[in-house]
C-alpha cells in the first residue's frame, strides 16, 4: 500500500528504517505502514514492518517516543537467553505465574496473562537482536 500522508498541526515523529524526523510543520511522506503511536507497542509494531522489508512512519503526537515505556522499571522476561546468560534460572515462566494470580487474588484473565509471561522472554531477546543493550 502506498500512504501519501500530509500531516498538519501535529507533533510528527517519523521513523523510516529508523531515522527520526521531529517537526511541527507539515511534512509529505510516502511509505507503505503508518503506525499512529510511539509507546512501545507502535515501536515493537515498527520494528516489525522494518523486519519484513516494509517502510514505515511512526505519528506520535508527543515530543518523545516511548509513552509510558519510558517508565519501566522491570520486565518479566521469563525464560529469557538473556536471563540463562546471566545464570537468572528463577523465576521460571511458571512461577511468574502463580505469583501473579496470587497478587492479584486470583481475580485476572488467566489465558491474557499467561499470554504476556509466555512471550515476555521471547520479546526481550528479540528486543536485543535490535542491538538493545539490557
Ligand atoms: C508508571 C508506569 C510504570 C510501569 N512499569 C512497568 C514495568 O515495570 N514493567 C512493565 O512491563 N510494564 C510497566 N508499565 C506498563 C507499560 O509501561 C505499558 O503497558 C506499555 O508501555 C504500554 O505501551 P503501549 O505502546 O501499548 O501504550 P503507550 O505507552 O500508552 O503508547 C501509546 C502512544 O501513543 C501516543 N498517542 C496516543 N494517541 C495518539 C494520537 N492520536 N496520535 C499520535 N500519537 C498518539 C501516546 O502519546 C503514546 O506515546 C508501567 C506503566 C506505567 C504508567
Amino acid at each position: 500500500m502506498s500512504c501519501p500522508t500530509l500531516v498538519k498541526s501535529a507533533v510528527i515523529s517519523a521513523l523510516a528504517g529508523f531515522c527520526l524526523v521531529s517537526s511541527a510543520q507539515d511534512h509529505e511522506l510516502t511509505t507503505d505502514v503508518v503506525v499512529i503511536g510511539g509507546g512501545i507497542s507502535g515501536l515493537s509494531s515498527a520494528m516489525s514492518v522494518l523486519d519484513h522489508g516494509g517502510k514505515v512512519a511512526v505519528l506520535e503526537k508527543l515530543p518523545g517516543l516511548g509513552g509510558a515505556g519510558n517508565y519501566f522499571e522491570g520486565a518479566f522476561a521469563a525464560d529469557s537467553d538473556y536471563k540463562r546468560r546471566n545464570g537468572l534460572k528463577e523465576p521460571t515462566a511458571d512461577q511468574v505465574y502463580k505469583d501473579v494470580v496470587r497478587f492479584y487474588n486470583y481475580r485476572i484473565n488467566a489465558v491474557v496473562l499467561r499470554t504476556l509471561i509466555n512471550e515476555s522472554g521471547p520479546a526481550m531477546d528479540w528486543i536485543e537482536t535490535k542491538g538493545y543493550k539490557f
